[in-house]
């Protein structure tokens, strides 16, 4: 497989030139191997975006994270995404798995 020719996770797109290594925070790694069945990775997964939908991605975590902190959950074994969440989780319910990579691989 030629390095230089990566497909978007999201849209699978092939990116032209680099692409964005977009590393799923906490929250939404704990996301992925729960509803998604994600992988386990030795260092931190992540997965190449192209330019729209990085973009969009990113207005997406504009529109949800309005400062307000619902704490930490006490215990609570399912990490739900709170309704107004949900373009984010359609986000992440349709990026393409086996687009992860680790980290610590890149050489
Ligand atoms: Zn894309």
């Amino acid at each position: 497989m030629p390095d230089d020719d990566t497909d978007c996770s999201h849209c699978g797109e092939t990116i032209p030139g680099q692409p964005i290594w977009w590393a799923p925070s906490h929250d939404r790694l704990a996301y992925l191997e729960e509803a998604r069945d994600l992988g386990w990775f030795a260092h931190a997964p992540e997965a190449p975006l192209c330019r729209d939908c990085e973009a969009r991605f990113r207005s997406l975590k504009a529109g949800s994270s309005t400062g307000v902190s619902f704490g930490d959950s006490n215990d609570q074994l399912d990490t739900e995404l709170d309704p107004e969440q949900n373009e984010l989780t359609e986000f992440l319910d349709e990026l393409d798995l086996d687009a992860f990579r680790d980290k610590g691989m890149e050489h």
